[in-house]
C-alpha cells in the first residue's frame, strides 16, 4: 500500500517543527469547510474531524447516488455537542419527554440544522452521515416519504470505506434478527407512518420501523436483480409525486403484494449482500479538506445559534431566552437583536419587535431583516384589521429606506415591492407606486393582492378615485415565519477557501531570517529546545475515508534517533526506525533496510534538532510573499536543500508554521506531500502542534497528539532494525 512508507517517514518530520499561544480548550468554536459550517462545545480537533468526514462523505456520497446531486441551496450549519448532556435540552421531543437519539436533521428555508452528539455510547460519524443523507434527500427527492428517507440514511450511515472504494449496505444483523423475531409491517402500513406515528417515535415501535424501511431499501437498490437503474428510475418516480405503489410498478413492474413475499423471502434468505462501487474518492475535494476556516465563537455568538436553532424547532421560548441573554452577553452583537425581533413580529408583539429591530438595522442585516422592520413601522398607519390609512412623512421615509435596502439585498422578494407600493401610493407617489406594484406582479405573477394593487393605482391616475382611495380595502398579511437568521461569518451556499496557492509579491516584506527567527522563539527559543534531549509523542490517527481510531507513538532521542509506530485500524502496524546509522521500515510483508533518497529522507527527519539546524538543512531558503491559508495570513518561503524544493508556510502573526510542502520518496517515486499544522499548544516551555494533518495525493490522514513526554529514558533497542 502507498500510505504506508509515506506516513512514517512523515511521523518522523512532524515533531521538529514546534509552536503559539496555548488555546482555551473550553468554549464554542466553528470550523468552516466548502460546504458547511460546523459549530461546537467538542474539543476542537474532534469538530474539524467531523467537518472533514462529513466533506469526505459528501464527495463519496454524490458519486453514489447519481452524477448529479444538488447541493442545498441553502447553507448548512452542523452543531456538534460534546457530549449527551449538553445535548438533552436541544432533542426534538414526544410527548413531554427528549428523543432518545444522537442526532437529528432539520432543514430550513433559511440554513439546514444537523445536530449530533459526540457521546460515546453513540455512533457519532454514523449518525452525521444519516443526518446527512436525509440533508441530500431534502434536496434531491423532495417527496420522499419518511420510510424512504430513514432507509436510505441507515443504508448510508454504516458505509464503509477502503482505499478509494466505498462498502455500501453491509448487513446491520440487529436489524435482521428483529425483522426475523417480529411479525414485519404490511408495506401499506409502512407507507402510511408519519413523522407523528409512534412506529416513527417510540423506541420498541421505532425498531421494527427503521429495520423494515432500511430492509426494503436494501433491497430495492441492492437486491436480487442488479437493482440500481431500476432504484434511480424509482427514486425519479416518487420525486415527481408518484404514490409508491405506482412507482414500485413502474419501475420494478411489479406490485406491492408481489414485492411485500419478495422482502420477506430476501430477509428470510439472509442473502442481503453489500456491494463495492469502486472510485468514489474524488482526489480535488481532499485539497479542501485541509484549508479549514477555523476560529472560535465568543459565548454570545454561541447563544445565539443555539437559539436560532430552538426557533427552527418551534421552541419559541427557550429561543427568545437565548437570544436575551446572547445581547446580554455582548450588547453590540446585532444579530441577534435581529433575530429576536423578528421571532417577536411572528408573534405579533409589534412594539417590542420595533424596538429590537431598530437597533439591529443601525448596520446592513439580511434582506428579510430590513423588511420585517418596515412591516413593523407600516403597522403604525394601520387599523387594528390591517387596513392602511396615512403615514407621517418621517416614518414613511424610514419605511422606504428599510424597503430599498431588503430589495438591494434580495431584488427577487415580492412582497417588499408590494409594501413600498402601498407606502408610496399612501404618501402621493403614484408613479413610483405603480412601477413598484407592476414589480411584485412581475415577480409573482398570480398573487391577486399584487393585481388588486395595480388596478387600483392605475385607477386612480386615471382619476377614478381619490388619494389613499385605492387602498381602503388593502390588508397588508403579516410575514410569516420563512426565516430568522442567517449564519454568521460568511454567505449562504459554497464558500471558496483560501489554499495558500495565491502568492502576493507586492508590499513590504520582513527578510527570510527575521521570520525565521520569530518561528524560532515562538517555538520556545534555542535554549528551551535544547535543554530536551529526547521525547515520546502518543496520539491517536484516522485516515479519511479509511479508518478511524488507530494510533501512532514516536519515540527519538537526540541526536538523530528515531522510531514512529502507526497502528492504521484495521490495517495492521507500521514501524519506520533510524538508529543513526542504518534506516529501516517494518510491516505485515517483512524488514526493509532503507537506502538512498528514502535513507536521505529518514536521515533529514530523525534530526532531533531540525529546527535549529534549518540553515544547514536548506542552505538556500527564499521568502517568496505573502498568502492565505483558511483565514490566516502566510508567510510563504522556499527551503531548498541540494535535490528537492520544499515550501513551509508562517503564520504572519504567531511565526509558527501552517503549512510544509514537501515531497518524500516511495520506492523510487517522489511524491508531494502537504503537512499541516494546527493547535499549537504549550508544553513546558516549548510550542508544539497537537494536530497535524497530512496529505498526499488522495489520502489525508489526520493526527491528533494525546500525550507528550520529554526527557525519559527510551530504550536504545526500539531504534534498532529489527532482526
Ligand atoms: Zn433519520
Amino acid at each position: 500500500m502507498k500510505l504506508r512508507s509515506l506516513i512514517s517517514h512523515v511521523l518522523l518530520l512532524l515533531f521538529t517543527f514546534s509552536n503559539v499561544t496555548a488555546q482555551t480548550r473550553e468554549g464554542w468554536r466553528s470550523v468552516r469547510t466548502n460546504h458547511l459550517f460546523v459549530i461546537g462545545n467538542a474539543e476542537p480537533e474532534e469538530l474539524r474531524r467531523v467537518a472533514i468526514w462529513l466533506e469526505f462523505f459528501h464527495s463519496a456520497f454524490a458519486r453514489l447516488v447519481s452524477r448529479n446531486v444538488i447541493d442545498s441551496s441553502v447553507p448548512t450549519t452542523v452543531i456538534v455537542f460534546r457530549d449527551d448532556d449538553s445535548f438533552t435540552p436541544f432533542k426534538p421531543g414526544y410527548q413531554g419527554q427528549a428523543k432518545a437519539v444522537s442526532g437529528f436533521f432539520l432543514p430550513g428555508d433559511d440554513v439546514n440544522y444537523i445536530a449530533l452528539s459526540l457521546d460515546p455510547r453513540g455512533n457519532p460519524y454514523g449518525t452525521a452521515f444519516h443526518e446527512y443523507v436525509h440533508l441530500h434527500v431534502k434536496d434531491n427527492i423532495p417527496n420522499a416519504p419518511i420510510w424512504l428517507n430513514e432507509g436510505l440514511a441507515e443504508l448510508y450511515e454504516s458505509l464503509q470505506f477502503s482505499g478509494s472504494d466505498a462498502v455500501i449496505g453491509v448487513p446491520k444483523q440487529g436489524y435482521i434478527w428483529v425483522l426475523r423475531q417480529v411479525e414485519m409491517l404490511p408495506l401499506k402500513t409502512l407507507f402510511s407512518i408519519g413523522t407523528d406515528s409512534p412506529y416513527y417515535n417510540e423506541q420498541d415501535k421505532a425498531t421494527i420501523f427503521y429495520a423494515e424501511s432500511w430492509a426494503l431499501v436494501h433491497y430495492l437498490m441492492l437486491g436480487d436483480r442488479a437493482r440500481q437503474d431500476q432504484f434511480k428510475k424509482f427514486l425519479q418516480r416518487i420525486g415527481n409525486g408518484d404514490d409508491v405503489a405506482k412507482a414500485v410498478e413502474s419501475a420494478y413492474g411489479i406490485t406491492l403484494d408481489v414485492l411485500e413475499e419478495e422482502l420477506r423471502a430476501y430477509i428470510r434468505r439472509g442473502s442481503l449482500t453489500a456491494q463495492v462501487i469502486t472510485g468514489v474518492a474524488n482526489p480535488e475535494t481532499f485539497r479542501s479538506y485541509t484549508a479549514t476556516q477555523r476560529s472560535s465563537l465568543t459565548d454570545s455568538e454561541a447563544y445565539y445559534y443555539l437559539a436560532d436553532l430552538c426557533v427552527h424547532m418551534g421552541r419559541d421560548k427557550a429561543a427568545e431566552r437565548g437570544f436575551k441573554e446572547s445581547i446580554a452577553l455582548d450588547p453590540g452583537f446585532l444579530p441577534s437583536y435581529a433575530a429576536l425581533g423578528m421571532l417577536y413580529v411572528e408573534q405579533r408583539r409589534y412594539d417590542e419587535a420595533e424596538r429590537y429591530l431598530q437597533k439591529a438595522t443601525t448596520s446592513p442585516q439580511t434582506s428579510l431583516v430590513h423588511y420585517y422592520y418596515a412591516y413593523v413601522l407600516s403597522r403604525k398607519g394601520m387599523s387594528a384589521t390591517g387596513q392602511l390609512s396615512q403615514y407621517s412623512k418621517e416614518n414613511a421615509a424610514v419605511i422606504r429606506e428599510q424597503l430599498l435596502q431588503s430589495i438591494k439585498l434580495d431584488p427577487k422578494f415580492a412582497p417588499a415591492y408590494y409594501l413600498l407600493g402601498v407606502v408610496d401610493s399612501l404618501s402621493d407617489r403614484s408613479d413610483e407606486a405603480l412601477e413598484m406594484a407592476q414589480r411584485a406582479l412581475q415577480l409573482s405573477p398570480g398573487d391577486k393582492r399584487y393585481a388588486r394593487l395595480v388596478e387600483n393605482i392605475k385607477q386612480y391616475r386615471a382619476g377614478n378615485t381619490t388619494t389613499g382611495e385605492p387602498l381602503k380595502s388593502e390588508a397588508i398579511a403579516a410575514p410569516e415565519r420563512a426565516s430568522s437568521s442567517k449564519m454568521l461569518g460568511g454567505d449562504s451556499g459554497p464558500v471558496a477557501i483560501n489554499d495558500g496557492q495565491k502568492v502576493d509579491t507586492s508590499g513590504s516584506l520582513p527578510t527570510v531570517d527575521e521570520v525565521m527567527d520569530r518561528y524560532l522563539k515562538a517555538a520556545g527559543g534555542a535554549a528551551a529546545l535544547n535543554g530536551v534531549t529526547s521525547r515520546v509523542v502518543k496520539g491517536t490517527v484516522d485516515v479519511v475515508g479509511v479508518s478511524r481510531g488507530g494510533t501512532f507513538e514516536t519515540y527519538s532521542v537526540a541526536p538523530n534517533k528515531a522510531v514512529s509506530i502507526l497502528n492504521v485500524t484495521p490495517v495492521e502496524t507500521i514501524r519506520v526506525g533510524y538508529d543513526g546509522r542504518v534506516g529501516w521500515t517494518q510491516t505485515a510483508t517483512g524488514v526493509r533496510v532503507l537506502k538512498g533518497a528514502e535513507l536521505a529522507s529518514v536521515q533529514t527527519d530523525a534530526d532531533f534538532y531540525a529546527i535549529l539546524n534549518l540553515k544547514s538543512l536548506y542552505p538556500k531558503m527564499t521568502l517568496r510573499g505573502k498568502s492565505k491559508i483558511g483565514y490566516r495570513e502566510v508567510y510563504v518561503i522556499d527551503l531548498e536543500p541540494n535535490s528537492t524544493a520544499d515550501r513551509v508556510f508562517i503564520d504572519a502573526e504567531t511565526y509558527l508554521p501552517v503549512r510544509m510542502n514537501s515531497t518524500r520518496m516511495r520506492g523510487n517515486v517522489s511524491v508531494p506531500v502537504e503537512i499541516y499544522y494546527d493547535d499549537w499548544s504549550a508544553f513546558e516551555g516549548l510550542l508544539l502542534p497537537y494536530t497535524i494533518t497530512i496529505s498526499s495525493g488522495k489520502r489525508t490522514m489526520l493526527l491528533t497528539v494525546k500525550e507528550i513526554k520529554n526527557n525519559v529514558p527510551v530504550d536504545a533497542k526500539l531504534f534498532e532494525k529489527p532482526l
